[in-house]
């Protein structure tokens, strides 16, 4: 999840131990060169679980489109109202409400050194859109990771995913199961399962990314921009690959 500034926190009530640490990040992205990528793949294939890792390693804002629609729904605000219904049924929301919360989103501080944008742009709309907030900035996508992976996959690793949703942070009953089950590892908070993570709701998910985003890869293809992970492989290794695409 993207964390923003607060200009009412006094620093000299901050812990020294969090003004160092904070500081040696900050010391050390200094030196990291700007990313801007995209993570494509169905669901399940791994996105959100490299994310964080990439974000850390190269000092970029996490930004995934789910998680934003997500919020917007638990708190019913007008986007999440127009939001939920599609995102029930497995469908895609419309191209100009996602547009409208990643181009604020990409101006935030957090974002200053790149981003990594994951679940959009999800339509050939979407990503034409994006280069053209891209272009008005002066820059454009760096790469993007196309997390290539079979269809019959993927039905085990949604039904098994478990998230904890105040961070993010994503577990699978098999794959990457938590030490106590339901409870995250860190706050010791329940876990909770997503509500579109069932098999059927699966099916128009696929569906849709067949469909719709799929010529996204194409469209980053011609721009030479694309390179295919083998997202079937065990977490770690995957993690392998993409460290070396990003090198
Ligand atoms: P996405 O963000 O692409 O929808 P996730 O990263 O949330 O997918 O992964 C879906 C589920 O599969 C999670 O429960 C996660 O722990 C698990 N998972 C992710 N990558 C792998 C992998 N390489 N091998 C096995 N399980 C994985
Ligand atoms: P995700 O968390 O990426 O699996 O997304 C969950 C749901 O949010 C999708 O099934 C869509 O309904 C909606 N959604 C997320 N990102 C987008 C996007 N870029 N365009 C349209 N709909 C999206």
């Amino acid at each position: 999840m993207a964390s923003g500034g607060d200009a009412s926190v006094n620093l000299e009530d901050v812990p020294s131990l969090n003004l160092m640490t904070e500081l040696l990040r900050r010391m050390k992205c200094a030196s990291k060169p700007d990313k801007r990528l995209i993570l494509i793949g169905p669901p399940g294939s791994g996105k959100g679980t490299q994310s964080p890792i990439i974000k850390d390693e190269y000092c970029l804002c996490h930004l995934a489109t789910g998680d934003m629609l997500r919020a917007a729904v638990a708190t019913k605000t007008p986007l999440g109202v127009k939001a939920k219904e599609a995102m029930e049924k497995g469908e895609l929301v419309s191209d100009d409400l996602v547009v409208g919360i990643i181009d604020d989103a990409i101006k935030k501080p957090s974002c200053q050194k790149g981003f990594i944008l994951d679940g959009f742009p999800r339509t050939v709309v979407q990503a034409e859109k994006l280069d053209d907030m891209l272009a008005k900035q002066g820059t454009k996508i760096d790469k993007v990771l196309n997390f290539s992976i079979d269809d019959a996959i993927l039905e085990e690793r949604i039904t098994g995913r478990w998230i904890h949703p105040s961070s993010g942070r994503t577990y699978h009953s098999k794959f990457a199961p938590p030490k106590v089950p339901g409870v995250d590892d860190v706050t010791g908070e329940p876990l909770i399962q997503r509500k579109d993570d069932t098999a059927a709701v699966l099916k128009s998910r696929l569906e849709a990314f067949h469909r719709q985003t799929e010529p996204v890869v194409d469209y980053y293809s011609k721009k030479g921009a694309v390179t295919n992970l083998h997202a079937d492989k065990p977490t770690e290794e995957v993690t392998k690959e993409v460290k070396m695409v990003l090198s």
